[in-house]
This record gives structure tokens, C-alpha cells and sequence, in this order.
């Protein structure tokens, strides 16, 4: 296993047998997240990149049998944030210093291209990057967020195994989906993708092409995290909940895409009050601390245990600072694009 680690640090490279053997591999599991940390310092630096994430509607079109804002959840309390609401949220973030603003919600038809273009223009009025994290759309409605200044786009690709993504995502289609990221890629978007881990019926096999895919997608952010059941979905009593093999699963990626961007997701840190510290240790180099006003914050519940990531507020900042400082590494001050760092040196 230690060669296999060494190949993948050195060359960036694997097969996929190889990514099997680590990922099944416990003993050499603090290794492989020690080399994945060895390469985040090499080619992204010791700046971890605060982006603030603004939740802003949990209206969904979508049923996606895991997501706690399904479409058929009659228990999520809906709500969506009006656009001066949001513009409110911008500015509380650009006067904590944050210079990314992520927009995520449900699939909300009623987030027109003319009202997301108003919100995207008004944030690049008070010179920050923004992130969309919104779903899939069509090429008219991307290019039309990308004229109206949108940097990045987010949206994993939840599993590579298409039998899986059918089973789990009803009405959806895996080439649409991708059909999106190509999309977001020619349009000049920073994308970025990524998946959950942990799935019923997700195998290691599946894991590792998940890796692979975002290896030959050459994606430029890769956001992984676990699966964790939430009581009012169908998969309520599935297991998911795997930390450690998440872990393993970004630091592999970490190691075949050595430059790019990779936040220590919430869902970490759902199963582990240490979690996203722990990742920024095996990998990751972005946190997306959560500025949704309290209020809607609660109702955004993916899965249990995210809101109380809720301590996260515009004003405490401070608090994940010093953590971040108390493990040596240092906060962004640029807006964290991928290659910034190698540029700079
Ligand atoms: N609607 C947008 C989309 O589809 O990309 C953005 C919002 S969606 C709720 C954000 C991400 O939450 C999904 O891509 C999925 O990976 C993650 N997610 C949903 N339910 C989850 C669960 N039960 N456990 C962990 N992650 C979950």
C-alpha cells in the first residue's frame, strides 16, 4: 500500500484496481490521508478559502430519494429568501470579509434568469466571486448566470453508477447531469462536482470510478462528503454515515488532482465535531461556512445534524479562524481560484 501511496504522490496517477485497494486498505489509511495533505500544501498552499454559503431557498422540484428537501417531504417547512433578503446576506458576508458568495437552494422555479442575473450582478457590484449551486439548468440559462458575472458552479455528480443515480433519483437522468457539467465547462465556469459516499448499494468499485471521473472531467473542485440518513426520505434506514471512507475517498481525489479545490464538507462535520478540521488535514483546502440567517438555516436540513453546524454565523468568523490558525494554516485573501497559488510561487 505504501508504494501504491507513493505512486499516486508522485505521479498522479492510478489504476483502477489500485484506488480499490486503498480505499478496502484500513491499515494504511493515515498514510494515504498524510500524503493527501503532503500535496494540498505542495500545489494549493496552506490557505484555507472561506466561501460563505447562503442557503436560499429549500423549494425543490427534485425528489432525490436521500435529500431531506425532497419534493414529497410534506414535513420540510418551505421558505425561500426574496432578493433583497439576499442581497441583505451579501452584504453582512462582504463586511466579515468573505470574497465568495455560494448560492445554493432546491431546484426553485421561482429563481427566474432574470432574478438570479440581479443577484449575481449585485454581488459582483461589491467585487466578489460567486458560486452557483443550483441544479441542473439548460445552456441558455448557464450562459446567462455566466454573463452576468457567475465564476463557479457546483454540482456533483452524486455517484458515477448510473444504476444508482436512477434508483436514488427518480425522474432524473445521469447524461443529463453530465450533459450540465460539459456544459458548465464550456462555458468557462470553474465547475465543480462531486459525490456522495456511503450510498445503499454504492460499492467500492462505484467509489472508484467516481475518482476517475472527476480525474478525466478534470474538474475544478471536487466537493465529497458522507451519506447520512434523513428520517423523512426512503432511504431513512439506510446505514451511510462513512467518515472515514469519505476521507479516504477525498484524499484519493486530492492525490489525482493535485491543484484543484476541495472544501471539508459540512456532512464531515456533521459526524464529527472535529470533522472539518480533520479533513482540512487529509486533503481539503475550503470551508463554506454557513451565513443563512438562523431562521431558514434549520429548515435547510439535507440530512440531521447540519444545522448545528449553525455555529458558523457572519459573526463568528473569528471562531473557525482560530481553528483554522491553531493547525498552522493560514485564511485566504485572495478569491481562491485554482491555480492561484502555483502562479504566485
Ligand atoms: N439542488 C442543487 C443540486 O442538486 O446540485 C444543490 C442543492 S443539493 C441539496 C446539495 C447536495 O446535498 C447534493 O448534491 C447532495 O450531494 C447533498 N445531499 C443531499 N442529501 C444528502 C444526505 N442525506 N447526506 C449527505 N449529503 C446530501
Amino acid at each position: 500500500m505504501i508504494d501504491l501511496i507513493e505512486k499516486a504522490r508522485k505521479t498522479h496517477s492510478l489504476e483502477k484496481d489500485e484506488i480499490t485497494a486503498l480505499l478496502r486498505d484500513s491499515g494504511s489509511t493515515a498514510d494515504l490521508l498524510a500524503a493527501a495533505d503532503e500535496v494540498r500544501s505542495l500545489f494549493v498552499g496552506p490557505a484555507v478559502h472561506l466561501r460563505a454559503l447562503i442557503e436560499f431557498s429549500n423549494y425543490c422540484r427534485n425528489n432525490c430519494c436521500y435529500c431531506g428537501i425532497r419534493r414529497d417531504n410534506r414535513q420540510a417547512q418551505r421558505y425561500r429568501l426574496s432578493v433583497k433578503d439576499i442581497i441583505a446576506h451579501v452584504d453582512a458576508a462582504a463586511r466579515a470579509g468573505y470574497k465568495t458568495i455560494v448560492l445554493q437552494s432546491g431546484e426553485d422555479v421561482y429563481f427566474t434568469v432574470d432574478r438570479l442575473t440581479r443577484i449575481i450582478r449585485a454581488i459582483k457590484e461589491r467585487d466578489m466571486a460567486v458560486t452557483l449551486s443550483i441544479g441542473e439548468k439548460t445552456y441558455e440559462e448557464y450562459k446567462a448566470y455566466k454573463q452576468a458575472g457567475a465564476d463557479r458552479y457546483l454540482l456533483r455528480i452524486e455517484t458515477t453508477d448510473k444504476a444508482l443515480y436512477h434508483r436514488l433519483d427518480p425522474g432524473m437522468s445521469w447524461d443529463n447531469r453530465l450533459r450540465c457539467l460539459t456544459d458548465l465547462k464550456r462555458l468557462g465556469y470553474e465547475t465543480g462536482s462531486g459525490s456522495m459516499v456511503g450510498l445503499p448499494g454504492q460499492s467500492i468499485d462505484s467509489i472508484a470510478d467516481d475518482i476517475l471521473f472527476f480525474k478525466q472531467m478534470d474538474i475544478d473542485m471536487a466537493g465529497i462528503g458522507p451519506f447520512i440518513p434523513h428520517a423523512q426520505t426512503p432511504l431513512a434506514d439506510a446505514r451511510g454515515r462513512e467518515l472515514t471512507l469519505s476521507l479516504k475517498t477525498m484524499a484519493l481525489t486530492r492525490l489525482l488532482l493535485p491543484d484543484i479545490n476541495i472544501p471539508a464538507t459540512t456532512a464531515m462535520e456533521a459526524l464529527d465535531p472535529n470533522g472539518r478540521i480533520i479533513a482540512l488535514q487529509s486533503g481539503a483546502n475550503v470551508v463554506m461556512p454557513n451565513i443563512t440567517a438562523e431562521e431558514y438555516r434549520k429548515k435547510y436540513e439535507l440530512y440531521p445534524g447540519k444545522a448545528g453546524e449553525g455555529r458558523a454565523f457572519v459573526s463568528e468568523r473569528g471562531r473557525i479562524e482560530s481553528k483554522i490558525t491553531a493547525i498552522g494554516r493560514t485564511i485566504g485573501q485572495e478569491k481562491g481560484f485554482r491555480g492561484e497559488f502555483l502562479k504566485g510561487k
